[in-house]
């Protein structure tokens, strides 16, 4: 009887042990979840944190070379509101200054499109530093063979050394401003470097220049008259004047100040 007792409660003792141990197991097989659990957690936010603030650099920043290629992404621009057009190559006798090397009319760069009414003149930098005007305007004229199927060009390319290039006439559709191709006239300037600063010719060609289509057209600089490519897109164009707010706002104060001389 007493031995009874005694293997009963060593039985109860051994399966209180099992117990306990099966316990603990199950214990440590839910904490070793949970730390997996919690592990996971960890990466995965880690990866939405690389993958926030690759987003915010980039969207921010503003990636060097080649910008305005990137921009044309390869697609054909939307000129159909064009088709509403004001007269085709109008005649407007542009200041003495524009050295007028229209390209070729091609798919590429120069559609031969009306614009509609001009809302808008839209400043953009070529994001190759150091080219020059005639460089950049050459290869619009390049783009014609579509051998890069790049859809891209311009009004007007001023270079460093303050000369201005006329690509394509007023009231032509150039392929620079996405969605605003038909209502704006687009502008693209030289720079030395990386940062997008316009060097002092160039500036001044720029505010000659903006200021005397805002007179052709009416425009009022201070509002709306005059844009960045940035406001079209939210691209980094041109890089130094969406990086210097300041410089954009003194940009539109000395264009409106030229307009007043
Ligand atoms: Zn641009």
């Amino acid at each position: 009887m007493s031995e009874k007792v005694w293997r009963n409660e060593d039985d109860g003792k051994n399966s209180q042990v099992r117990e306990n141990s099966w316990e603990q197991r199950v214990e440590s097989k839910r904490k070793k979840q949970k730390q997996e659990r919690q592990i996971r957690a960890a990466v995965y936010a880690g990866i939405l944190l690389v993958v926030f603030l690759f987003g915010f650099v980039t969207g921010k920043g503003c990636q060097g070379g080649a910008a305005e290629v990137q921009a044309a992404g390869g697609k054909i621009p939307d000129v159909e509101k064009s088709t509403v057009a004001v007269k085709m190559g109008e005649v407007r006798k542009l200041p003495e200054y524009v050295d007028e090397q229209y390209l070729t009319v091609n798919p590429h760069s120069r559609p031969g499109k009306a614009t509609g009414d001009i809302h808008a003149v839209v400043i953009h930098y070529v994001g190759n530093p150091g080219t020059t005007a005639q460089q950049n305007r050459d290869y619009f004229e390049d783009l014609a063979s579509g051998e890069e199927d790049v859809y891209m060009s311009s009004n007007f390319v001023i270079g460093l050394n303050g000369e201005v290039i006329a690509c394509v006439p007023l009231g032509e559709v150039a392929y620079a401003s996405n969605n605003r191709n038909s209502d704006t006239i687009s502008i693209e300037n030289c720079h030395p470097d990386e940062t997008g600063k316009f060097n002092d010719a160039t500036y001044q060609s720029l505010v000659k220049l903006t200021g005397w289509l805002c007179r052709q057209y009416q425009l009022d600089p201070q509002n709306g008259g005059v844009i960045r490519h940035h406001e079209v897109t939210g691209k980094c164009c041109p890089k130094y004047f969406v990086e210097h707010e300041e410089a954009w706002k003194q940009f539109l104060q000395d264009v409106d100040a030229w307009l007043k001389k």
